[in-house]
């Protein structure tokens, strides 16, 4: 049985005022059946870690350097990331493989950094618009998920967060269907590489445009373990009925 999971990434945005955002979640969620992990930028990592010590919410950081330390201006690596007390780190979010020109590759080789400090990594993978369009969705997923998850990859230290580029932060969603056809070929391939006990333990994630009144719907949908959200994360008034509703799921 996967537990659920709730997952914020905050991206760019929050000061240390948001903070309350994370006394808001502790308070609504104290017995949730769901983990809760939210992502803010990494000068919020020490201070959201202390905010939630006693609470059901963990800290993940959005990014993390392959490397564990080393002349590498502005970056953080994953040790430092463990150091602040978070427990979770996003690799190969679309705006880092879109922005930066992250590879599978390289995300792999963030996901392993991550697992030498025991970090779990959130391996996000998706496909664009065009490639939805040109009928490759299936196969490039396919391709990211072999090239982004690292072997010793389990049920702990790895979640798979599918998300598709076109749906984040547009609005747009990709039919039950489509995300049902994506979540059976990620756990089948999942199965067939790490066998049935870790294949079938490794949580996948539904991202994109999940708000309060889409999350029941895709909730429903067979294999999605929870979900990843950009903007509906920022205020607990939207993600709370988000976690209520995966909790219902
Ligand atoms: C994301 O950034 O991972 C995301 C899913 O964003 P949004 O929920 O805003 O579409």
């Amino acid at each position: 049985m996967r537990r659920k999971l709730a997952a914020g990434n905050w991206k760019m945005n929050g000061t240390q005022a948001r903070l309350d955002v994370l006394d808001a979640l502790n308070a609504a969620h104290v017995s949730t059946p769901c983990d809760i992990v939210i992502c803010p930028p990494a000068h919020l990592l020490i201070p959201a870690a202390k905010a939630c010590a006693t609470g059901a919410v963990e800290i993940g950081a959005q990014d993390t350097h392959t490397a564990a330390k080393g002349a590498f201006t502005g970056d953080i690596s994953a040790e430092m990331i463990a150091d602040s007390g978070a427990s979770h780190v996003i690799v190969g979010h679309s705006e880092r493989r879109e922005g930066y020109g992250e590879t599978d590759a390289t995300v792999c080789a963030k996901a392993i950094a991550a697992h030498a400090v025991r970090l779990t990594a959130i391996v996000c993978i998706g496909e664009s618009l065009a490639e939805r369009e040109a009928g490759s969705a299936l196969d490039v997923i396919a391709a990211q998920l072999q090239g982004s998850v690292p072997e010793g990859s389990t049920g702990d230290n790895v979640v798979v967060a599918y998300e598709p580029i076109w749906a984040i932060g547009t609005g747009k969603i990709p039919t039950m269907a489509q995300i049902g056809e994506v979540h059976a070929q990620l756990r089948q391939d999942l199965i067939a590489r790490f066998g049935p006990e870790i294949g079938g333990a490794i949580r996948l994630l539904y991202g994109g445009s999940v708000k309060p009144g889409n999350a029941s719907e895709i909730f429903a949908v067979p294999d999605v373990d929870g979900a990843l959200v950009g903007g509906a994360s920022l205020a607990a008034a939207d993600f709370t009925p988000i976690i209520t509703a995966l909790a219902d799921s």
